[in-house]
């Protein structure tokens, strides 16, 4: 346990997590939304006329106790949770949504704020000042604010039916997933599966007092199966339960549920003057228009289609040389590509682990930062923190001033949700004159060290590790005068660059040869497993390309036009699907019934952004591949455009300004083999 010492907050004013008990947190939140309550009406109340300073410049430093409380409460609900936190969480969500409403629908509040935007050109405002204007205005205006009250009304219960819709859309997508199971009493139908994917089917089975095995449509038990599993007819059955999740026309069908969500997204648009639902989601995104949107993902398709054509055929000729299949279906595709790539490329995770000790690379990563940005991290233990793994550290520039705290808690434990990720305890601003730094932290689930063995990771836990530190180093070195356009407070089609960008180090050999050494002998990861890692790492990638494109502009025909004339789901998504189709359609199955992504999560219009992401941080890294990858000059321009630079301007205006010109897909292509180098 970490042993408390009340003076070590203070240094760096961090979070005092070892004094913090479970029932502190209600009252703080009650405290701290009274406190930002009072900040509102304070501006509200001022008999002075409204001015960028004493209204948005005022609400943007407002509520900076319940972001800091927000932010530790809902840190520790990822990553150090338990019965009693989760419980505060549903009590203290609602709290939190009302507090946020209060303030979009505070009529004086929007008065104050358009009566500086409608003034803004007489102003003087330097541009990250415009960008915050146009920002708050926004969240105003794109919640009704200038509506009249008849509209109002209407949007309310557009948005109240849209959130009913989006959660039995998800029920339902739940339900199916749950109530589909394949039971297999004879061991031979499970041929072909690692030993862990069949222990798990088996524990499953008892856990639900069965004989034998059990395989469900939960990804875990799923992919596994799909992926080595022998029995093609198995593999078939699985695959078409799968596609007709929600699609059955049972209690559980999505299809009225999509056609509905659809066309109140549309009524919702149009009511704030959009031309569509895609109009008014890209309006705040890097790409600005639809039309930029289906530019990019045909141009990306075009490029993309024949190699995954020829992919497409190759795996056909092996499938069918292997077993005689004839025609490739949708059941067969990840169990070929499986056994096609074990035949090309035959590397383990288990060769490459013991040149990933978990402190080189961590030491590795350290090292790069300080390479390219000037950055020096020293571990230290004056700082607070909520569990005896957390590592924390001091991050300073050369000269030994604070840049950032960094904490780093990289071990799985049971109150800790899966996956990694990037989290801020502190933003960065400038106030008074005086520049605050932040408090940033990655979390991740890498595997423990044992009392015999230190903690090795795969090679896809290296690249998880860059690719959060990338995002961390965006919060770092964050350098902007107002917190809301700190950091990775930026559009989502741009926040992945710094996290995407840093993992390229991962496959250049002048990278790893700073920390990829054998953790008994110390000797260097040899030359030609690197070459087999980068080239695993594009094997099918023209299919895979196709694959995100398909749904990219799946996404978009739902949301881009207008849905009125819309039926059937089925014969409209294959219409989507036309141009990006390798296998043959099955007519029972369908893709929108249960994307998730776009009809419950927040991807509508989005999914784009992965492949976006792809192309921006190729085309970034191609800079730095011509100029050298610990190039001074190149990140610089990185650090001093994109990575301090948050959100005060509009991301293509960042972006030229460190690129000199517009990404190009073509950085992308080359880099997944898709078109000579
Ligand atoms: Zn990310």
């Amino acid at each position: 346990m970490t042993i408390l010492n009340t003076s070590f907050d203070t240094l760096y004013q961090t979070a005092p997590f070892s004094r913090i008990e479970n029932d502190h947190y209600l009252p703080a939140f009650l405290q701290a939304i009274k406190e930002a309550k009072a900040e509102i009406d304070e501006i509200t109340n001022n008999p002075e006329t409204p001015t960028f300073e004493n209204t948005i410049e005022v609400l943007d430093f407002s509520g900076e106790q319940l972001d800091r409380i927000s932010s530790i409460f809902f840190n520790m609900n990822s990553a150090e949770t338990n019965d009693t936190i989760q419980k505060i969480a549903q009590e203290v969500s609602p709290l939190l949504s009302e507090f946020s409403n209060d303030i979009t629908l505070n009529e004086t509040l929007f008065k104050r704020v358009k009566a500086v935007y409608d003034i803004k050109d007489t102003l003087d405002l330097n541009s990250e000042q415009n960008t915050l204007l146009d920002k708050k205005y926004k969240g105003f205006s794109r919640n009704g604010a200038n509506l009249s009250e008849y509209k109002k009304t209407r949007l309310r219960e557009i948005d109240k039916a849209s959130s009913q819709l989006k959660l039995k859309f998800g029920e339902n997508v739940l339900a199916e997933t749950n109530a589909f199971e394949m039971h297999l009493t004879n061991e031979e139908d499970l041929a072909g599966l690692p030993e862990g994917a069949k222990e798990a089917a088996q524990q499953l089975a008892e856990s639900k007092q069965k004989e034998g095995w059990l395989i469900t449509l939960d990804y875990p038990s799923y992919i596994p199966f799909m992926t080595y599993a022998n029995n093609r007819e198995l593999r078939k059955k699985l695959a078409i339960a799968a596609g007709a999740k929600a699609f059955k026309g049972n209690e559980h069908d999505n299809q009225d549920n999509v056609l509905q969500i659809t066309k109140l997204r549309h009524e919702r648009a149009n009511l704030l003057g959009y031309k569509t639902h895609a109009h008014f989601v890209l309006e705040e995104r890097m790409a600005k228009t639809p039309e930029t949107v289906q530019h990019f993902l045909n141009e990306l398709l075009e490029k993309a289609k024949p190699a995954a054509e020829k992919e497409f055929k190759d795996l056909e000729a092996f499938a069918k040389d292997l077993d005689g299949i004839d025609a490739l279906q949708k059941w067969d595709g990840s169990y070929y590509a499986e056994k096609l790539k074990q035949k090309l490329f035959s590397l383990d995770d288990e060769q490459l682990k013991p040149y990933f000790k978990l402190e080189n690379v961590i030491d590795g990563v350290f090292t790069i930062a300080e390479r390219l940005y000037d950055l020096k991290f020293e571990e230290i233990d004056t700082i607070d923190k909520y569990h005896e793994d957390v590592l924390t550290y001091k991050v300073t520039d050369l000269k030994g001033n604070l840049v950032s705290v960094f904490y780093a808690d990289f071990f799985p434990r049971p109150g800790k949700r899966n996956g990694a990720w990037m989290t801020v305890y502190k933003p960065q601003y400038i106030k008074n004159g005086k520049n605050s730094r932040p408090h940033i932290s990655n979390v991740c689930n890498f595997t423990k060290p044992t009392k015999s063995k230190p903690s090795l990771l795969t090679f896809n836990e290296v690249t998880t590790l860059f690719h959060e530190f990338g995002h961390a180093l965006h919060g770092i070195l964050a350098n902007t005068t107002y917190p809301s356009l700190s950091g990775t407070s930026v559009s989502w089609d741009f926040v992945e660059l710094p996290s995407q960008v840093l993992e390229n180090w991962c496959y250049e050999k002048e990278a790893l040869e700073l920390f990829a050494t054998h953790y008994e002998t110390g000797e260097p990861i040899p030359m030609d497993l690197i070459e087999k890692i980068k080239a695993s790492a594009t094997f099918h990638e023209g299919m895979q390309t196709l694959r995100q494109i398909s749904l990219g502009l799946l996404d978009m025909s739902w949301h881009s036009e207008n849905p009125s004339a819309i039926t059937s789901v089925k014969t409209h998504e294959n219409k989507a699907f036309e141009n990006t189709k390798l296998y043959p359609d099955v007519a029972g199955n369908c893709m929108s019934t249960a994307f998730s992504h776009v009809f419950q999560g927040g991807y509508s219009s989005g999914y784009y952004s992965y492949k976006w992401a792809e192309v921006l941080d190729a085309d970034a890294f191609e800079y730095f591949l011509e100029k050298g990858i610990f190039n001074k000059d190149v990140a610089k321009k990185f650090k001093d455009h994109i990575l301090s630079q948050g959100g005060i301007e509009d991301p293509m205006t960042l972006y030229k300004r460190f690129r000199g010109k517009e990404p190009q897909p073509e950085a992308l292509l080359r880099r997944a083999g898709l078109i000579e180098k």
